[in-house]
Order: structure tokens, then sequence, then C-alpha cells
């Protein structure tokens, strides 16, 4: 039987023993066959041979166009005894046709007197001769003359069922006459039906009915789903639907057992997807008179509160740590703001002070016993500030905006002003709500004392710089005093240049006059001289000389300085130098007795330059180390140096040498090591500084490199090729 089937029940007097749906099956059958009579009467006597156990029928209808009581069905009688049959319904005295107007049954008995019947059992499709009892069919009103009659054998007493079917056939058979409303009822049973399921089907929780044993009677749709499958569903579904059959039949005989009307929690299986459904099951036993004891039973989905039940248990959870974690987070906000040296002070929107740290507490807070003039200050301080945080209150700066300014404290002790600085933040909330006014002071005593020092700083820095201008003025004006003079002394010199060529020049023609008469009367032009006047006469001749290389050299100095000195650049090679200036020296030399060596360069030292002036150079190079030496030897060598593009001349003697401190003197001008009136070498002292203006002159240079008593050497250097 399908779950969908209701078996309702409607108790009558006495006790029905066919079902209602064997009922309905009947009329179903007569709704179906809505207009054929002879089947909804054939069916009537079969049903009552089947759910009533009468094997022997017979229904007669009164055919209203031919007056005539006619046979309509039969069951246990031949069927052509019921087609032939007629009975003309005029007969008012006939008993069969009597039994139509009564609405009681009427028993057929043959009536017998000495042993004759007197009476006879009308003839019927029963059979003649045979007892029956004729059962009136009356539509709704019984107080009309019947439309039928129902046959049955025997004087039967009318069950409960046959009352039933008498009834609905007599509707029936009057309905179908015209006059029924048989199919009203189905329409009405069925209308209740529907009803019923309507509402239970709308139920959303699932809704069963069930016996004793657990076997399902009804269930709404939401119960289908859980505990009812069909062949064709997937085996998933099938197997869940009956695990979930299997967990709730435990659950309801647990139910039963221990407590009926307690609710259970009953977990099971959603077929359509196989999640789990947790449901609270309601169930409650009914007595049915005829059905006996059932279970119903609501199912309710606690599936989602019990998730929410859990979701809610979480954020509690989540709550508690976030309070913790804001207890943590004001734990550690304390911790700063008394860490912070600045005094800080959190007021709330009405600007009372709900926190400040222990540098605020040092400048708003007495203590009770604290003298009158310490009471007086903190309640200045507090004043100050309360009118400044209420400057940003009353909406002088805008939301989230920062306020600064100076408010005037006093060390409450002490009474000494304390100006701070003031920077307080609104907090807001989310929704743009004030929660609190967080003020900072910064004490700015420091900073007014640096803002002092920085301005004497400045004046003095003024000052200075005042200074340094009237100093740089002053120097600038020596300057030109001295560039004036520089311009003098340059003048002067140009002078005293000039006037040393005109001189040396003047005084070198008479003394070549004076060497030339000397020479002539040593050669004895004038006769032959007496040895003390030959002597005299060289004498004359030798200081002559002497004069006229001083003279020479003078003049030379002179033209380089003059920049008249004219250059002469040749192509020439060293080597080829160094025998000609030792043939020029060569009587020094050998009055010298030292030995001179020359050391020539290998490689030929072919130079571009002035040949005279380099040759000049080493000449005077070489008669200083000649002069200059007593004993050991003199080295002239010729190096080449490609890499400078350079040739070298050097002389190296074993002399006096000359000390660190002169090696630079004695380059000057009339420079000597020893300048005073009894030194034992002669000389002018310009010889070196002719040498260095020369070298200079022909782009080159000279080093010295000496050590005193260990000997010297002079190393000029010149280009490969001079400048032009
Ligand atoms: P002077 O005509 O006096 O030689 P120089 O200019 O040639 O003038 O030399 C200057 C001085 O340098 C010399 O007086 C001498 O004291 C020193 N001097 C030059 N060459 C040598 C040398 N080879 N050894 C030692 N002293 C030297």
């Amino acid at each position: 039987m399908s779950p969908l089937q209701v078996r309702s029940v409607t108790p009558r007097a006495p006790v029905p023993t066919v079902d209602t749906a064997a009922r309905l099956e009947l009329l179903e059958y007569y709704l179906v066959h809505n207009e054929d009579l002879a089947r909804c009467a054939q069916a009537s006597l079969d049903w009552l041979a089947r759910y009533c156990g009468i094997r022997r029928s017979v229904c007669l209808a009164v055919e209203v166009e031919s007056s005539m009581l006619v046979g309509l069905a039969g069951y246990g009688v031949r069927a052509e005894d019921v087609e032939l049959f007629s009975w003309p319904i005029t007969e008012n005295d006939d008993a069969l046709i009597a039994s139509l107007e009564r609405t009681q049954p009427t028993t057929f008995r043959a009536a017998r007197a000495n042993g004759h019947p007197v009476r006879p059992v009308p003839v019927t499709p029963l059979g003649s001769a045979v007892p029956f009892t004729a059962f009136p069919l009356h539509g709704t009103r019984p107080q009309h003359q019947a439309v039928g009659l129902l046959l049955l054998r025997g004087g039967t007493t009318p069950t409960a069922d046959l009352v039933w079917l008498i009834s609905v056939l007599g509707q029936k058979m009057e309905q179908i006459r015209g006059r029924g409303s048989l199919a009203e009822e189905l329409r009405r049973l069925r209308r209740e039906r529907a009803l019923f399921f309507t509402i239970i089907n709308s139920v959303t929780d699932p809704i069963l009915l069930t016996d004793t044993e657990g076997r399902l009677i009804v269930a709404n749709a939401r119960a289908e789903r859980l505990f009812a499958a069909t062949e064709e569903e997937s085996e998933g579904r099938r197997r869940a639907v009956e695990l979930n059959n299997m967990l709730f039949s435990a659950a309801l005989s647990r139910t039963v057992v221990d407590a009926p009307s307690e609710a259970r929690e009953l977990l099971l299986v959603d077929p359509s997807d196989g999640s789990d459904l947790l449901f609270e099951v309601l169930s409650s036993t009914v007595e049915d008179p005829r059905e006996g004891t059932g279970i119903v039973s609501v199912l309710r989905n606690i599936t989602d509160l019990r998730r929410a039940t859990e979701q809610i248990e979480e954020n509690y959870q989540k709550l508690r740590v976030a309070e913790a974690a804001a207890r943590a987070e004001r734990d550690r906000l304390n911790l700063i703001i008394d860490s912070v040296a600045d005094p800080i002070i959190v007021t709330d929107p009405a600007g009372a002070t709900v926190l400040m740290n222990a540098p605020a507490e040092e400048l708003f807070t007495v203590a009770l016993d604290a003298d009158s003039s310490a009471q007086r200050n903190v309640q200045a301080n507090d004043a100050h500030f309360s009118s400044f945080i209420s400057g940003l209150l009353l909406g002088e700066s805008g939301p989230g905006e920062i306020r600064r300014g100076e408010i005037g404290l006093a060390n409450p002790n002490t009474s000494e002003p304390i100006p701070v600085e003031a920077i307080a933040g609104k907090v807001m909330t989310d929704t743009g709500e004030l929660t609190a006014v967080v003020t900072i002071l910064h004490d700015r005593r420091e900073a007014l004392e640096r803002a002092r020092l920085y301005e004497q700083l400045k004046i003095a820095s003024d000052e200075l710089q005042m200074r340094v201008q009237s100093a740089t003025a002053e120097l600038a004006t020596q300057n030109e005093l001295l560039r004036r003079q520089a311009i003098e002394l340059e003048q002067a010199s140009r002078l005293k240049s000039q006037f040393l060529a005109n001189m040396s020049h003047e005084f070198r023609t008479p003394l070549n006059a004076i060497l030339g008469y000397t020479h002539m009367l040593l050669q004895g032009v004038a006769g032959e001289l007496l040895p003390n006047v030959k002597r005299q006469l060289t004498r004359i001749d030798s200081n002559g000389r002497h004069l006229l290389t001083i003279i020479n050299e003078i003049l030379d100095i002179t033209r380089i300085e003059a920049g008249k000195m004219p250059m002469q650049i040749t192509e020439f090679n060293l080597n080829e130098l160094v025998p000609e200036v030792m043939a020029e020296l060569d009587p020094v030399i050998a009055r010298s007795k030292l030995t001179v060596t020359p050391r020539l360069s290998e490689e030929p030292p072919i130079v571009q330059s002035d040949r005279q002036k380099v040759k000049q150079i080493v000449v005077n190079l070489l008669s200083n180390a000649l002069k200059f030496t007593h004993q050991g030897g003199i080295d002239v060598a010729v190096l080449m140096d490609h890499g400078d593009g350079a040739a070298m001349i050097s002389v190296t003697d074993t002399g006096i040498g000359i000390a660190p401190e002169h090696h630079e003197r004695i380059f000057e001008d009339f420079r000597q090591v020893d300048d005073s009136p009894s030194r034992p070498y002669g000389g002018t002292g310009l010889g070196l500084a002719i040498c260095r203006r020369l070298a200079n002159a022909l782009g080159g240079r000279i080093v010295l490199r000496s050590d005193i008593g260990l000997g010297s050497t002079f190393t000029l250097t010149i280009p490969l090729d001079a400048p032009q």
C-alpha cells in the first residue's frame, strides 16, 4: 500500500466492518461509471459479495417510462432471470410493489394455512418460492417512492455496511435518474482528502502517522522526501531513505517506551545530497476505535538551529578573545602613555578627564594635605586646560582635526611657570561619534631657551659677519696697495735690468780694449818685457778676463729676464757635446788633477734644442764640479728617457757636497753657500741662476741630489723636442 493512501475512518454505529478504502473504491467506481446504472448496480452486488459475504443478491429498478420494476443486476443468480424480470408498478396491491413505498425492508416468506400456501412468495430472479427480503433503495428523499429494490435471500438483518451500501446505491440510482447527490458526496470526500493533504503538506516540518510497529500510514510531502523512495529512484537515495526509516523506527520505539511526549533529537540523512539533518521529534500516540493505536510524529528541522547555536557559541568565543585583546591593548596603551615623558590627558566628550599619565598627574593633581599655593596652582592649571579643551569641543576645529594651542601652566610645588604647547586630537568612532579627546602637552621651556640662544647666536654671527666684511674690505685695500707696489717693483726691476744691460754693454767695450792691449803687450808687440812687468801684465789680463765673465753673466741674466735671449733650435747629438765641453775646460781639468769620465748614451741621444745654451749649462755644471772637488773624480753621463720623451746630462762629483737647506737657495741670483768675504772659492753666484733660467727656457729643468761631504749630482733634463 502506498503511504499516501488514507484509511480515514468515520465511525458509525454499528461498527463498520468494511474499511474506508473499500467504500471509496466503490464510490470511485460509481464516479467513473457515472451514467451506467446497470454497472453501478452490478458493482454494488459484487461489493456486497466481497466485503459482506452476501452470495446471492438482485437489484431491481423502477423504470419510470414503462412504469415497470425491472431487473438491473444480479449476483449468484442467472443473468437471464435478471434481464427478463419485469413487474408492473401499477399493481398497488402487490406486496413487492408495496415495499417500494416503505422505508424499512420487507421480508417475503410463504405464509401457510393448513399446509397450503395462502400467500405465495413473489417470483424474482432469486428463484420462485425462495424467501427473501426486499430493501427499498431510496435516494435523498425517503418519503418518496424508492427508485429500486435490493433483494437478498432470507430474512437478512441489515449490517452497517449493508445500510451504507443501500444508502449510496439508492443515491446513485436517484442521481443517475437526475435526482442524485452521489457524485456530490464523492467530490466532497475528495475535496476533504485534498484539503487534508494540502494542510499537512503545507507544514514545513515532516509529519508522519505510523502504527506502533513503526509502519508508515500517512506522511506529508516533507516526510515523504525523507522516508519514501520508489524503485525508479537512485540507489543512493533509496539507501538513504532505508537508513532514515531504520533510524526513525529506532527513535520511535525508544520514544514510545521511554517518554512518549518528550522531544528527542534525531539525526537523519538528506536523501538528495547526503548531508546530515538534525531533527527534533515530537511524538504523540493517537487512539482510533477502528485503526487502533497510532503514533503521530512531527519532526522539526533543527539543523540550522544547531548551526546557529554553534555559530553563536563561536561568536561568543570570538567576542571573549576580542575582549581580551582589547583589554591587552588598553593595558599596552596605558603602558605607552605612562612611558611618554610629556604629559598626556584623555578626556571624554563632556570634557571630563578619564585617563592621564604620571607627568600629567604632577601638573593636575595635588595631595589632599598639600599647601594652599599648590592647590591654587593645580586649580589654575585645570582651568587653563579645561578652557583649551572646551574650545575644541565647541567645534572650533572640525572632526578628526587637531587643535594646537599654548597654555600657561605652573609647577604646583614651585609655582615656576611652565609654558606648554597643547596638541589635542579627537578620537571618533566609525559612525563619526566623538569618543574621546587625547591631549599631549609639550613643555616649551627648552624650546624657548633654545630660541633665545639662537637669537644671541644670530646677533653674534651678524657681528662677526660685519667684522669679516670690514676685514675683507681692508684686505682688498691692502691687496690693491700690494698690486700697485708689485707694478712699481716690476717697473723698478725692469729699469734695473735695463740699467744693468746698458752698463754691462758699456763696461764690455773698454774692457775688451784693455784686454786687447794687454794681450798685445804680452805678445811682445812693444818689445821684450821685463819678467816682473810681464807677471803684472799677466795679472791684469787674468783679472780683466774674470771681469769680462762677470759682465757677460750679468748681461745673460738681464737678457733672459727681458725675454731677449734668442733661441737657436737645431738637431744635435748630446753625446757629441760632452767631449767638446771637456776640451773647453781641459786646462782647468789638467790643473785640478781630477779624472773626468764621460759616460755616453748607447743609443744616439738626438735632440731638437739650442745647442749653445745646452753646452753653456753643461760647461757651468762641470766647472762648478771641478771647483768644489779636491779629490776623487767627476762623471759626465748622458741618458735617454723615451717614456718621458726627454734626454738627460748629469754631472756627478765627489766634492764637498751641499747641505739640504741650500739645495734651493744656490739657484737664486748671486747666491753662494759661503757668501762671506773670506770665502775660499771665487765666483759671482750667478752661474746656477743662469743655468736654471736657460733650462726653463728650453722646456727642461735642473735637479740636484747632494749630501754634505759626499759629493753632488746636478742633472739637466731637456725635452727631445724643445718648445718653439
Ligand atoms: P759661483 O760663481 O759662486 O760658482 P754658482 O751659481 O755657480 O756661483 O754656484 C753657487 C754656489 O753653489 C757656489 O758658490 C757653491 O757654494 C755652490 N756649488 C755649486 N756647485 C757646487 C758643487 N759642485 N759642489 C759644491 N758646491 C757647489
